[in-house]
């Protein structure tokens, strides 16, 4: 299997060689050309993901509630401590409904926010343990609580704020949609997407979901923004994909770009280090040469001392 310079950081980083040499090591593999191009991230066989379609949401919660129910998570109250009213993801609360509503009379829209299954994630790749992992076949990412240690690096490293640690407990877990796998094994589809009225949200192969997204903006032309898929090509690609009226960021997803935050993250680093080599090159001789001077006048020093019997009061 080829082993790409992602691969040869990862796992030497996990080795605990020092982060410099790493990357001294990946500029040296480099030198010659450039290589700032994003690797090109390979989509699973068998990516499934989910097309959402905020046109096409009526704000029921049907899908929340299913969530709960397929996750066996508990309702949550925190919103005013009466009714089941997430303001957010959180531990208990895998799958949101949002809404955006702006003041100046431009359209509103509802949208639904759940883990995006990157296909290069960034929760993934910072996590020192592999206790999160992108599943090899379907795509799925996937967190294993018997090899978190809990540091929650996922949840900073994460660029759409997903992944929820749980605070209370003695073995505290990591929770974010995992696009209900333990149904999938039974042949069942996850359970946000079994209720919904108005298809808004739909479970299918990713390139299924992609065909039916570019149909949709096709037949409708101007309904969609930019028609454009969200997930497409953001972040290096997304298995969880979006239609919206509304320019996307109102909604949550920002514009990161082609490029996956791992992938850029490590082009950035790249440069950062190639351009302190020089500098560093620079240190390194002034220090040798200020040594030399030092040696030189030590022993012209002594070689006075032997000359005048002087010698420095003690
Ligand atoms: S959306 Fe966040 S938690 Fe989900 S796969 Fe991407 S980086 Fe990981
Ligand atoms: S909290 Fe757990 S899953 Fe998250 S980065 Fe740390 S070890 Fe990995
Ligand atoms: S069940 Fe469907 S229509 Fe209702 S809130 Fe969820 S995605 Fe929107």
């Amino acid at each position: 299997m080829a082993i790409t310079r992602r691969d040869l950081i990862t796992n030497i980083a996990k080795a605990g060689v020092p982060v410099a040499a790493v990357m001294s090591m990946s500029t040296m593999a480099s030198a010659g050309s450039e290589s700032t191009q994003a690797e090109s991230l390979p989509v699973p066989n068998a990516a499934v993901g989910l097309l959402y379609d905020a046109s096409l949401c009526i704000g029921c919660k049907a899908c929340e509630a299913a969530c709960n129910e397929a996750n066996n998570t508990p309702e949550d109250i925190s919103g005013d401590r009466l009714h089941e009213a997430p303001v957010d993801l959180n531990v208990f609360t895998r799958n949101i409904i949002k809404l955006y509503k702006p003041t100046d009379g431009s359209p509103s829209s509802f949208v639904k926010r759940q883990c995006m299954q990157c296909l290069d994630p960034a929760c993934a790749a910072g996590c020192p343990f592999q206790a999160l992992y992108k599943e090899s076949v379907t795509g799925i990412v996937r967190w294993d609580g018997g090899k978190c240690i809990g540091c929650r690096y996922c949840t900073i490293s994460c660029p759409f704020s997903v992944p929820r640690f749980q605070w209370q407990g003695f073995n505290p877990v990591v929770t974010k949609c995992e696009l209900c796998s333990h149904r999938l094994a039974k042949g069942l589809k996850p359970g946000c997407t079994s209720v919904c009225p108005t298809g808004a949200v739909t479970f299918g192969p990713r390139t299924v979901l992609l065909l039916e997204a570019k149909r949709r903006i096709k037949n409708s032309p101007g309904r969609y923004y930019q028609d454009r898929v969200y997930g497409e090509k953001d972040n290096g690609g997304t298995q969880a994909l979006y239609l919206s009226r509304v320019p996307f960021a109102m909604l949550g997803l920002p514009e990161i770009g082609p490029e996956s935050v791992p992938s850029s993250s490590l082009r950035w680093q790249e440069r950062v280090y190639k351009y302190f080599a020089l500098p560093a090159l620079l240190y390194v001789g002034l220090v040798a040469v200020i040594r030399k001077n030092l040696k030189g006048h030590e022993a012209e020093a002594l070689e006075q001392e032997k000359e005048t019997g002087l010698r420095a009061q003690q």
